[in-house]
C-alpha cells in the first residue's frame, strides 16, 4: 500500500468543536486534515518518549512490566520500577493526559 495515498474521511462531530478546531488550525497555519491524520496515527500506534533515555518508541514494540504495569523502553529497558514516588506521580498523570485523548490506555 502506498503510504502517501489519500482517502476521503467524512465524519459527523460536535459543531462547536469543529468550528473551534478550524479556528485553531487556521491560527497555526496547519490544515485540519493534518491534525486529524496525526491524531489517527497516534491512535493506531501510540508512540512515547522514554523518560530515562529520551528515545522514542511505539507501544507495539514495548513489553509491559508485570510488576509496575508500565511499558518497558526497548532501548534502555527501564520501566516505572526504577522511579521515585514523586517522579512516578508526575509520569503517571502525564500518561493520563494521553489516555484521556485516546479514550483508553496507551498499552
Ligand atoms: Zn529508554
Ligand atoms: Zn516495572
Amino acid at each position: 500500500m502506498n503510504k502517501d495515498s489519500k482517502a476521503k474521511l467524512t465524519v459527523t462531530i460536535n459543531k462547536k468543536i469543529l468550528e473551534n478546531a478550524k479556528k485553531v488550525a487556521e491560527e497555526k497555519h496547519l490544515p485540519l486534515s493534518g491534525a486529524i491524520e496525526n491524531f489517527l496515527e497516534f491512535f493506531v500506534e501510540p508512540s512515547v518518549y522514554c523518560f530515562k533515555c529520551g528515545r522514542k518508541f511505539t507501544s507495539k514494540e514495548a513489553e509491559v512490566c508485570t510488576k509496575c504495569g508500565w511499558m518497558i523502553c526497548p532501548h534502555c529497558k527501564v520501566c516505572g520500577c526504577s522511579l521515585g514516588e514523586e517522579t512516578l506521580r508526575a509520569v503517571f498523570y502525564m500518561r493520563r493526559t494521553f489516555e484521556d485523548l485516546l479514550i483508553g490506555r496507551v498499552k
